[in-house]
């Protein structure tokens, strides 16, 4: 199949790109390298089943003309981030909401499917764990910029599945749990890519609020798994999906783990979110994934271990920082 990558330069979307090249099939990326990095491409750069653009998703004309080129659409362009989220909720509502909107209006007028990256964020602060597609959704007060994200998102999976319903447009929900791997960058905020250059450079370890918070991480290769199967499975049109592992640990451990695994003497730093984002920030104390369905539908669930993953983040991180590799 040749599949057209919204976000392809970006950490998923690169690693997805990598990955159906391998196997054969043709990849078209836009990309406006706003967070997307051109360096995540180079593999593919000069490959001949692999093209990129360099635009924004919310370009009408120039979406159109590459929908049509391919066979699927995986939009993964998105304002993501909880850090940039927090200071740039502006460019985070429009970046997500037209985007998504630019996408499914092109993928309508020739019924071609697509697969649109929601977020594990939607959930908000439901208390009823695991978290299974057709929970309730509970958000924060307006007044807190972090739950426009979720509502943006929201929105998309509302848009996408109005488009299934009234238009039947093959539309497919991906809810990403925190999704890690090598290429993610912790300059928006993301917790392991952090740690991991912290530990690396013997800097305090800054886990905000008490560490008591926790979290599920998941492979980046393992999602692009599952993306991939669901981009296979007819039965997956209409359906949201998480797409994450239910390995829980807190950001407490989480530090110490990295840390040991650094053989760093890092110490650990609590920091209160007000200082880390802003007055009156919320986070969620929890986030499991229930990922029965997942497996149900496509015979694989994301569960390659913590160890390994940590492994795998301290490698790239050590990479970035030009530091030997571990004995
Ligand atoms: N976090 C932290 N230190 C950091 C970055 C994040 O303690 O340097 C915490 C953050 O407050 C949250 C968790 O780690 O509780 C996961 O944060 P991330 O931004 O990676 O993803 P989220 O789950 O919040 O979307």
């Amino acid at each position: 199949m040749r599949v057209f990558i919204t976000g392809g330069a970006g950490f998923i979307g690169s690693h997805l790109a990598e990955r159906l090249i391998a196997r054969g099939d043709g990849v078209l990326v836009l990309d406006d390298l706003s967070t997307g990095e051109m360096s995540n491409l180079e593999p593919l750069v000069g490959h001949e089943r692999f093209d990129y653009r360099v635009g924004s998703v919310t370009d009408e004309p120039l979406v159109a003309e590459l929908v049509d080129r391919c066979d699927v659409t995986v939009h993964l362009a998105a304002a993501v981030g909880v850090k940039l989220i927090v200071e740039r909720p502006v460019h985070t509502i429009e970046t997500n909401v037209h985007g998504t909107e630019v996408v499914l209006h092109c993928a309508a007028k020739k019924q071609k499917p697509v697969l649109l990256a929601s977020t594990s964020e939607v959930y908000g602060k439901s208390s009823k764990f695991p978290f299974a597609e057709e929970d309730d959704l509970v958000m924060g007060a307006t007044v807190h910029s972090r739950w426009a994200y979720a509502c943006s998102k929201a929105l998309d999976e509302w848009l996408g599945l109005a488009y299934w319903n009234e238009k039947h447009v093959p539309v497919t929900i991906c809810r990403f749990f925190n999704t890690v791997g090598p290429r993610q960058t912790g300059r928006y905020g993301m917790v392991l890519p952090n740690f991991a250059r912290q530990a690396l450079r013997g800097e305090p370890i800054t886990v905000y609020g008490t560490g008591e918070q926790s979290r599920c991480f998941g492979h980046v290769q393992d999602a692009v798994e599952a993306v991939i199967r669901l981009l296979e499975t007819e039965g997956a049109a209409g359906e949201v999906f998480n797409v994450g592992a239910d390995e829980e640990v807190s950001i407490l451990q989480l530090a110490e783990r990295v840390r040991d695994h650094c053989g760093s003497s890092s110490k650990i730093e609590l920091v209160p979110y007000e200082k880390a984002y802003a007055k009156g920030f919320e986070d969620m104390m929890r986030r499991v994934p229930d990922c029965a369905k997942l497996e149900r539908t496509i015979g694989f669930r994301p569960r390659t271990g913590l160890d390994q993953i940590i492994a795998d983040v301290v490698a790239d991180q050590r990479a970035r920082l030009e530091l030997p590799a571990a004995g």
